[in-house]
């Protein structure tokens, strides 16, 4: 049967092997090593003729259990599960550049990735060249011909900032290189990113599809539409494996070799997660549209940034790609540091901590925590304000939500 609905789909995938056992969830296989009945078989496995786990860092059940519902939900070639989104950003550029290569990105970026390029692979001879990716021809204007990717975030965080996807998709065309785009504030159901133009899409699934903010993980989805045989490093893999020529390389040697394998058990509580991403994903994007307006109407809010509000200026590009959903994150400012100190203290419900997507709603004031390293100018640069306050929308009862944000709002203009 051919379903079309992303949780149908998610929920009637087949296990790749049937279960001895008929059991209805994937098992957890935590073992690390997988025994074979015949010298020969285990020959062939090893040469990579036949498709049989050996070792868990390199594959295994539950995780490509994972991996499988990610790829057939999303239409890609292949899709590699990691320890971290970290894991799977860091592994897919080793994976893709090499010394004297650059890629081209906005500094708008999640704070660890900025610090992967700037200071982790820097030293390796791989050049950043930041740019504003909101302005198409910036972006096209940066390239030479060793420019080896485009790379954006979906929604970035806090600027909650909107590329046009499509626009960066052809000037990546155009010039021969593949487009990749973190799309962890707007994963699979909200955001198809093939049909976007997108070659090769990241994820720290620990944050959406987790769900429940449970467990650590990391996808690279390839969506097998770029054509490698043009491009440095990847010219003679193209040669033997057409599409699958940069799976071929981040699976059989890169991954391996940095070993950052997601766990089995991860695996499994992530596939669950995996089930209910759309139930969640609409009830906390309803939520965080219901809060930025109540926002936008209270006096002390000095302003509200949500690219689904009418006041944003992505407004019109976010509806395009996300439709009604965009993303469960949104910043407002009250007048000073001390006042969203306050206001944060003064909240019941809503809990201060640092993730996103979480099921909870979660506040921060991102310019004493994520961006505490960060001097006042790049703070500037990267638009965080010291009045600034971040809101990670869930999925409590909105009223509830509601009531914590005016009732803590009253005491902290008392
Ligand atoms: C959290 C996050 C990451 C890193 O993911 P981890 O799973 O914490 O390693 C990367 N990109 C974005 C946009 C994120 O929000």
């Amino acid at each position: 049967m051919d379903y079309s609905g992303f949780t149908t789909r998610v929920l009637h995938t087949r296990y790749l092997k049937n279960d001895p056992y008929g059991s209805l969830h994937m098992p957890v296989y935590d073992t690390v090593a997988f025994e074979f009945d015949l010298a020969e078989d285990m020959e062939l496995t090893f040469q990579g003729k036949k498709p049989d786990h050996v070792y868990s860092r390199i594959s295994n059940p539950t995780v490509e259990n994972f991996e499988n519902i990610i790829r057939v939900v999303t239409d890609a070639l292949t899709v590699t599960a990691l320890s971290s989104g970290m894991a799977a950003i860091s592994t897919l550029f080793l994976t893709l550049l090499e010394a004297g290569d650059n890629i081209i990105t906005s500094k708008h970026l999640f704070g660890n990735t900025y610090s992967l390029f700037e200071t982790t692979l820097k030293p390796f001879g791989l050049q950043t060249r930041y740019t504003d990716l909101t302005d198409p021809g910036m972006v096209a204007k940066q390239i030479d011909d060793k420019t080896r990717a485009i790379f954006l975030e979906t929604i970035t965080n806090p600027q909650l900032e909107v590329a046009d996807i499509k626009a960066l998709a052809d000037i990546a065309k155009n010039k021969g290189i593949p487009l990749i785009v973190d799309t962890t504030i707007t994963p699979p159901y909200l955001f198809n990113s093939k049909k976007h133009g997108v070659n090769i899409e990241v994820i720290s699934s620990t944050k959406y599809i987790s769900g429940g903010a449970t467990t650590i993980g990391g996808l690279i989805i390839d969506n097998g539409t770029f054509d490698w045989s043009r491009s440095g490093k990847f010219v003679s893999e193209a040669t033997k494996y057409g599409p699958f020529a940069l799976s071929v390389k981040l699976k059989r040697e890169v991954s391996r070799n940095l070993g950052a394998c997601l766990s089995p058990h991860n695996a499994y509580l992530q596939t669950l997660g995996l089930e209910t991403l759309p139930l969640r994903v609409d009830k906390s994007c309803r939520n965080a549209f219901a809060i930025a307006g109540h926002l936008e109407e209270m006096s002390q809010v000095k302003s509200v940034n949500y690219p689904g509000l009418k006041s944003s200026k992505f407004h019109d590009v976010a509806r395009k790609q996300f439709g009604d959903k965009p993303g469960a994150i949104l910043t407002f400012d009250l007048d000073s540091k001390e006042r969203c100190f306050s206001f944060m203290n003064n909240l019941n419900i809503i809990r201060r901590a640092t993730n996103l997507n979480d099921n909870k709603t979660l506040i921060l004031h991102p310019a004493s925590t994520i961006f505490c390293e960060y001097d006042a100018d790049t703070k500037k640069q990267m638009g965080v304000r010291e009045t600034m306050i971040r809101l990670a929308v869930g999925i409590e009862d909105v009223k509830d939500l509601i009531t914590d944000i005016n009732e803590a709002m009253k005491k902290t203009y008392n």
